[in-house]
């Protein structure tokens, strides 16, 4: 039988973070968001009740715990702060490629310390000169004896600012055709030769801290490398075949709220006497939001059960961040208009929505990137009918 009929624990998980997002998120995030500042205390809260890092596995001091999981506690805290729910959950970005090819010694030694402490490992691949076209990056790794020399910068990383290890993605060969000249390695932060610039102004996602990264002949030791060398690229694909159903779970969650304030507004302001709500013009924005909201989380449930049977579909991750991101630039668009000249104000939660929702179109993987996977791979005959 098919259902997504959730278990008391996952309904125990989902209501927590609810609440955590309604009671801990939504009444101070706006301070933050106006000074574009990380806040550090609400995400030591979320550590503390245990709403971080949660698909790190037992072994590692983890709940080990699966995407479908994480993707129920994303919905919800981004229904309260986008920004601040992309900023809790880079970890799980950041530590996937660990757990793809990473050996006993980088699991001990790295993702042990996220689970005792609050700590960021951040995932460093995108330069200013190449973010879709990921084999394009520039920065290098030069073997020299049991040592590789890092050269090069990172740009728009999320949580350089406050992370203290980085999966650094960097040329070792020469031959981008081949996919076999891109190799990943960990890097910590107090290495000599890394440096961290200040988070950059942003349209939206303001309680994020995205920064640039700078590696100046940085001696990274052999056993820092993730799997073989050549493998950074695979690495970097089958990391974003897990994270990209909780980008589609982020869109979910904004637009739930973007939906959310529509409701109260529409209920609540009269125009030619009666309240908006009653004009059906009104009722079928509602329904359109609605209707991408429930289709959405079908394809987001879908995606990451999928990745937890073992079985990740490329396909229906893009397919879930391609739906989360869609609707939560449409719902927090719909949200303003709803509001009139009200939804224009900042004072007002949905500007927020609607300047947070556009990165959803760009991080990791824009929206025709997504778009050139699912219509390739279904193209190739990768797509059961
Ligand atoms: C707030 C924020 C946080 C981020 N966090 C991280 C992070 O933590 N780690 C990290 O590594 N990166 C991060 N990024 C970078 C992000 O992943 C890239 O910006 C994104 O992949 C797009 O790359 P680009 O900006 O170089 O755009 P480009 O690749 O230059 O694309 C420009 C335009 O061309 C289009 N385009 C490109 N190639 C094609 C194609 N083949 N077919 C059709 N259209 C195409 C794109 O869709 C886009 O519209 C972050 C970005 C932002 C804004």
């Amino acid at each position: 039988m098919v259902n997504f009929k959730l278990t008391d624990e996952q309904k125990a998980l989902q209501n927590k973070a609810k609440k955590f997002a309604e009671e801990e998120i939504i009444p101070i995030i706006h301070k933050y968001d106006e000074k574009e500042e990380f806040p550090m205390e609400l995400a030591q809260k979320a550590f503390d009740v245990g709403l971080m890092n949660v698909r790190l596995p037992k072994k590692y001091g983890g709940k080990g715990l699966g995407l479908f999981e994480e993707v129920l506690i994303v919905e919800e805290i981004c229904a309260g702060c986008v920004g601040i729910g992309t900023s809790i959950n880079v970890n799980s970005l950041g530590f996937e490629p660990i757990l793809i090819a990473g050996d006993e010694y980088q699991k001990d030694r790295y993702l042990k310390p996220l689970s005792k402490k609050l700590s960021f490992i951040s995932f460093a691949l995108s330069e200013t000169v190449a973010g879709s076209d990921v084999a394009g990056i520039q920065c290098t790794a030069e073997r020299k004896g049991n040592y590789y020399i890092i050269n090069g910068n990172k740009f728009w990383i999320t949580n350089a600012w406050i992370a203290d290890t980085f999966v650094v993605f960097a040329k070792t060969g020469k031959d981008r055709k081949s996919k076999k000249h891109l190799s990943a390695f960990i890097v910590e932060k107090n290495w000599d030769g890394v440096k961290v610039a200040p988070p950059m102004k942003k349209l939206g996602l303001r309680t994020s801290p995205t920064s640039a990264i700078n590696f100046k002949n940085v001696k990274v030791p052999i056993e820092n490398r993730l799997g073989k060398e050549g493998d950074g690229f695979q690495i970097a694909m089958k990391t974003f075949a897990v994270s990209r159903p909780a980008i589609g779970a982020f869109g979910v969650g904004l637009a739930k709220a973007a939906l959310k304030y529509s409701i109260e507004y529409a209920n609540k302001r009269k125009a030619f006497t009666i309240s908006i709500g009653n004009f059906q013009l009104i009722q079928r924005l509602i329904a359109r939001i609605t209707l991408g909201i429930e289709t959405a989380r079908l394809i987001t449930y879908k995606a990451s059960l999928a990745i937890d049977e073992g079985n990740p579909d490329p396909i229906l991750s893009s397919c879930a961040k391609l739906a989360g991101s869609e609707i939560a630039v449409e719902a927090s668009k719909t949200a303003i208009q709803i509001y009139g000249g009200r939804g224009y104000l900042s004072m007002n939660p949905v500007s927020k929505l609607y300047s947070d929702a556009k990165v959803l179109e760009i991080y990791e993987g824009t929206t025709q990137i997504q778009e050139v996977i699912i219509g390739n791979s279904v193209l190739n005959g990768l797509y059961k009918l």
